[in-house]
């Protein structure tokens, strides 16, 4: 325990707090030190503040451990931020100028110019932006690295082996999206219950805008987007958990139906080469059931950080046109983070 790394949570008595508490127990890595939320939570111990909503029980390290406020003097040298991003955007500058490694899954810092937005399958080399982004900063040992939207994890992770082999000029994309993507207690019953929502606050514009971030390259001082259009559709669906997304693509080079499978079967990442914690042995999962991916029967593949694509079939309008499942707290949330976290001690960027 004690050669661990210490890491504290900012925000975890929320949806995705919740999921850094039960995924970091037992992490070989991590250890847990610190819990923080808002002042309503401060003070009271983690089983008391939290209205904890998953199906196994609070660690038992951290049931008594006492809530602190968000200020940067926690007993730890990580921080896993799960914060609303009506305050996530100044509390994580407080700590990386303290000198804290931010890991954040909050929207404020994704598109900053020197803030790399990660998938570790992806863009593993966007990490080259942080000694640039410390000294622009001046923030000493700090810095801030943050995850995509939980949409956008499994629509570009998707895309990544297609980009690669093919390229990629045009997106479509419809999603249906699960009900814990908007936080506890997030949308009321009597909205979503026999409904469809067609509307996701700032959701289509971050799935239109992120992706090409992360598909575009990193010289160690700016970011240079992949020349990309995407075009998204934002739907709140009654599923607990797991993001479904009918997905079309226009490709540089033509493909045959074959190839797009191959593409997706046998995609691999540093984080697999790495051989880390949390890296899925297959980040793409391909079912070839005429009916799969499903949220319910699906979302936990790999423990929840595949995506698994399905149904990929030739498009009329544009090339190709598949399905793709994510699971939105987990791959689309503290699930990354970890990821990224344990990219990031792999490269030397946290616990040197
Ligand atoms: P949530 O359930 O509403 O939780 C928000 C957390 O922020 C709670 O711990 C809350 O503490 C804390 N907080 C609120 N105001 C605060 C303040 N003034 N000072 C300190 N802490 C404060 O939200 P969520 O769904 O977990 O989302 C958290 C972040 O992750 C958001 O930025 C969201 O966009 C992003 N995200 C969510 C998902 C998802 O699937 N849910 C996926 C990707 C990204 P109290 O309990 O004390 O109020």
């Amino acid at each position: 325990m004690s050669e661990k790394i210490r890491v504290g949570i900012l925000g975890a008595t929320g949806a995705v707090g919740q999921r850094f508490a039960q995924l970091l127990e037992n992490h070989p890595w991590f250890a847990v030190t610190a819990l923080s939320a808002s002042e309503r939570s401060a003070g009271k111990p983690y089983t008391e503040a939290v209205n904890w909503r998953l199906d196994t029980p609070i660690p038992s390290e951290l049931a008594g451990m006492v809530v602190s406020a968000c200020e940067p003097n926690l007993p730890c040298d990580v921080v896993f931020s799960g914060l609303d991003s009506s305050v996530a955007g100044p509390i994580e500058e407080q700590f990386a100028t303290a000198g804290y490694a931010v890991i954040s899954n909050s929207r404020n810092h994704r598109m900053d110019e020197d803030v790399p937005l990660l998938i570790p399958e992806v863009n593993p080399d966007h990490t080259a932006i942080i000694p640039h982004q410390r000294r622009r900063r001046g923030y000493g040992r700090g810095f801030i690295a943050t995850n995509p939207n939980c949409s956008t994890v499994g629509l570009t992770m998707a895309l990544k082996p297609l980009a690669d082999r093919f390229g990629v000029r045009q997106v479509s994309v419809a999603t249906m999206q699960a009900l814990s993507g908007a936080g506890y207690p997030g949308v009321s019953s009597m909205d979503v219950l026999d409904n469809v929502l067609p509307y996701i606050k700032d959701e289509e514009e971050k799935m239109e805008r992120e992706p090409l971030k992360l598909l575009g390259r990193c010289d160690g001082e700016r970011f240079e987007p992949l020349v990309l259009t995407v075009s998204a559709q934002c739907n709140r669906v009654h599923v607990l958990d797991g993001h479904l997304e009918c997905v079309s693509v226009k490709l540089e080079k033509k493909a045959e139906p074959e190839e797009v499978n191959d593409a997706f079967r046998t995609f691999s990442g540093l984080p697999q080469a790495l051989g880390l914690p949390f890296a899925p042995a297959r980040p793409i999962v391909l079912r070839e059931e005429a009916d799969r991916p499903q949220p319910r029967f699906d979302r936990d593949t790999e423990h929840g950080m595949a995506v698994v694509v399905g149904r990929v079939r030739p498009c009329r309008l544009l090339d190709f046109k598949f399905l793709a499942l994510v699971h939105n707290t987990i791959r689309g949330a503290a699930g990354a983070a970890v990821l990224n976290a344990e990219l990031l001690k792999a490269q030397g960027y946290i616990g040197a």
